[in-house]
């Protein structure tokens, strides 16, 4: 922690950054995210095994762009955020400095996203235990029965969109979900509301989704929704071996297409 500390001071008494996004402490010890400006300030960075909260999600914010370029902690997950986010023209290469945190708690800076892509070859966060036991288990059930358990499971979703708050690939500046002309989704928590609302979800973030399960973490009601873009993301490896946040050039799944393609339409 004094490595990381003593480093984010260094780079903001230089100005090579302007901002720092890490972890800091509350009043009753617990984490939440940071925003280090000044160089006396550093001492304020934690880094330990609550820090678990995607911080990439702010890169895109308005309100943290505003203080200049920024260096940020990242976990194995928000690196691959970041490089998401560069294939996405959201963030650039000399636009954010990665000051990254490996899977066995080591700090490792990282100059450009080409040595962040280096890195990421040595295989990216498992997908905790629970998870892959709940995936394993949906998979097992019938699709009536896939149906009912997420019928019963998203009707207890509140629309309270802290899942889209927590998310660093939901980053439009107006979602279809807040348009009222036309109203493409019911603003109340509805059985069909809520279940269009997490399946525009899903496709929107399939082949973008970063398996960092922040949404499902965020999610007031426990509702294990991360496991619908975990899914999304399985299909896009499977069905095109796209793999999110791996590279900072990887051309969009969804939206790209190539002459060999299998679809007859694109021939
Ligand atoms: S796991 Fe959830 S929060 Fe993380 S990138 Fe995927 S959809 Fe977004
Ligand atoms: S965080 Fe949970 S309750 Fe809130 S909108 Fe998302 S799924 Fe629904």
């Amino acid at each position: 922690m004094e490595e990381l500390r003593n480093r984010a001071k260094q780079l903001l008494e230089a100005k090579t950054v302007d901002v720092v996004i890490g972890y800091g402490e509350t009043l009753n010890n617990k984490i939440k995210a940071v925003f280090i400006r000044k160089p006396e300030d550093a001492v304020k960075l934690v880094y330990d095994e609550r820090c678990t909260q995607n911080l990439g999600v702010y890169l895109t914010k308005h309100e943290v762009k505003h203080f200049g370029k920024p260096a940020i902690v990242a976990s194995v997950s928000t690196m691959r955020t970041v490089l998401q986010l560069c294939s996405e023209k959201q963030v650039k290469d000399d636009g954010v400095l990665v000051l990254g945190v490996t899977l066995e708690g080591k700090f490792l800076e990282f100059p450009t996203f080409k040595t962040v892509e280096t890195f990421m070859e040595k295989g990216v966060q498992p997908i905790p235990a629970k998870d892959l036991e709940l995936m394993a288990k949906i998979e097992t059930m019938s699709l009536d029965e896939r149906w009912a358990f997420w019928q019963e499971e998203l009707q207890k979703c509140t629309k309270c969109y802290a899942c889209r708050a927590s998310c660093p690939m939901c980053y439009c500046n107006r979602c279809m979900v807040d348009y009222n002309q036309p109203q493409w989704i019911s603003v109340p928590s509805t059985e069909i509301g809520n279940l269009e609302w997490h399946l525009m979800r899903a496709m929107h973030l399939a082949g973008r989704c970063v398996n960092c399960g922040e949404c499902g973490r965020a999610c007031p009601q426990e509702i294990p929704i991360h496991l619908l873009t975990f899914k999304a993301s399985e299909e896009a490896q499977n069905q095109f071996g796209a793999v999110a946040g791996l590279s900072s050039t990887m051309p969009s799944t969804l939206s790209s297409w190539k002459p060999n393609d299998k679809e007859n339409f694109i021939q």
